[in-house]
């Protein structure tokens, strides 16, 4: 049932977030491998408790409750984090990016969510990727016919990592993660939702290799650079047999391994649902009530 895949998707990022936070900034099989919840990290967070990566899906997730499709709406609530650190776990802002941040600072200057992003390429993070499920939770069946839906998941995902992360990498990772993750939560399989389809020819070259299958082939870094991070999220959920199995494999990669996990928790939660995901898992997460209200405002109580 896709509802069971929608709030798959936005649980499975909490998820991996918080099961990542523990190891973030750790060099690869320098750490005990990561198998359930763990407290410390570099932000010393209780075991369950997740990061800015949820905290910013959960204000665009608002956003899009609140007021629908507005970037500056977008935009003014991840303010509301990074000033008041509302949407957070402990009511902190913490591991905020350097892109997020100085695009946010922009928007505070100009207002402008189409001019806040950074569009530089060495400014492409992954930060408009892991924060992305809202989209596609919300606007996956924005058209019934699936070919008419794709442009406007495209088009919608793009902007949404736009208001922080605008350059062309961040934008077309941000495109086909968010059809990506529609095409899951609508029900098909995870072959045909990670094959390529003609739509992906609009890709930029290295979000098009992504899309051609380069994850299976090549060694994953789950570093925060958007490309590699994408790379890595799609290796550990490709060909997993389970939610945690994926979410797993991702957040031991080390490095962002908060983010890697959450951007893997979206397609395995997208693809598993609710259901896939261990009682465990759920009923360790931190301010649930927080990841309720967001569900509920996305029409997924
Ligand atoms: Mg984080
Ligand atoms: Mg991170």
């Amino acid at each position: 049932m896709s509802r069971d895949r929608k709030r798959g998707a936005l649980i499975g990022l909490a998820v991996g977030d918080s099961l990542g936070a523990a190891v973030e900034f750790r060099e690869p099989g320098t750490f005990p491998p990561v198998t359930c919840y763990r407290g410390g990290g570099p932000h010393s967070l209780a075991a369950g408790q997740w990061t800015d990566d949820t905290s910013m899906a959960l204000a665009l997730a608002d956003s899009i409750a609140s007021v629908g499709w507005n970037l500056n709406d977008q935009a003014r609530r991840y303010i509301q984090w990074f000033e008041e650190g509302k949407y957070s776990v402990n009511g902190f802002c913490f591991d905020i990016g350097c892109t997020t941040r100085t695009a946010l600072n922009r928007f505070v200057e100009c207002q402008d969510a189409t001019k806040s992003g950074l569009t530089a390429p060495e400014d492409s993070g992954n930060g408009g990727i892991m924060r992305i499920a809202p989209v596609a939770i919300r606007y996956c069946e924005v058209e019934q016919n699936w070919d008419a839906c794709v442009p406007m998941l495209h088009h919608l995902g793009a902007e949404s990592s736009s208001v922080t992360h605008a350059s062309d990498m961040c934008k077309s990772a941000a495109a086909y993660m968010t059809v990506v993750l529609a095409a899951l939560i609508r029900g098909q399989s995870r072959e045909e939702a990670l094959s390529y389809h003609p739509w992906c020819d609009e890709l930029e070259p290295f979000t098009r290799l992504i899309a051609q299958g380069a994850y299976k082939t090549r060694e994953p870094h789950g570093t925060g650079f958007v490309i590699e991070s994408l790379m890595a999220a799609l290796w550990a959920f490709h060909n997993a047999s389970s939610f945690e199995e994926a979410v797993l494999k991702a957040v031991n990669l080390g490095h962002d391994a908060d983010t890697t996990g959450a951007i893997c928790g979206q397609f395995a939660g997208a693809y598993w649902g609710e259901s896939g995901i261990s009682k465990t898992l759920i009923d360790g997460l931190d301010r649930k009530d927080m990841l309720e209200q967001a569900l509920t405002g996305l029409g997924v109580a």
